[in-house]
């Protein structure tokens, strides 16, 4: 089993490959991942950042989270502004990588939703996973 997985942008300027399987993978609905995609949610495998190989220029964008006053940065293609991965001061040595952006998308598993008091009324989160009505970061990620 290989868990080398490649992705971009949607104008291809911006690439990455990463080599392992993501620590965990969140469904996020909060209210910045709701604006920052301009969608109904986040959907972000977290990874080792050593794990990640991105190439392309990247620019970024800091965010200070109201509830918690954490970091989060986006990072996203300058040309055709695609969040490619995220960062947050919460995870530290982990990196996001936007879900939609993989070439294959077929592999990931969700392991947790968050935020999901801020779940729109018409999302149904599926029973099977974990559920957190705020931040689910006090639960360390399980390394399987
Ligand atoms: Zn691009
Ligand atoms: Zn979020």
């Amino acid at each position: 089993m290989t868990d080398v997985h490649e992705g971009g942008c949607l104008c291809g300027a911006v690439r990455y490959t990463v080599s392992s399987a993501p620590m965990r993978t969140i469904i996020c609905h909060c209210t910045f991942c709701q604006r920052r995609t301009g969608s109904a949610f986040g959907f972000m495998p977290y990874f080792k950042q050593d794990d990640v190989r991105i190439t392309g220029a990247l620019k970024s964008y800091e965010h200070r989270s109201d509830e918690s006053n954490r970091l989060l940065r986006i990072e996203f293609c300058p040309n055709c502004g695609t969040t490619v991965s995220m960062t947050a001061e919460v995870f530290p040595g982990l990196r996001g990588i936007a879900g939609g952006t993989f070439d294959d998308r077929s592999w990931i598993k969700i392991h947790r939703h968050v935020w999901t008091r801020s779940a729109h009324p018409w999302v149904t989160v599926p029973s099977d996973v974990e559920k957190f009505p705020k931040t689910s970061v006090a639960q360390p990620p399980q390394v399987k």
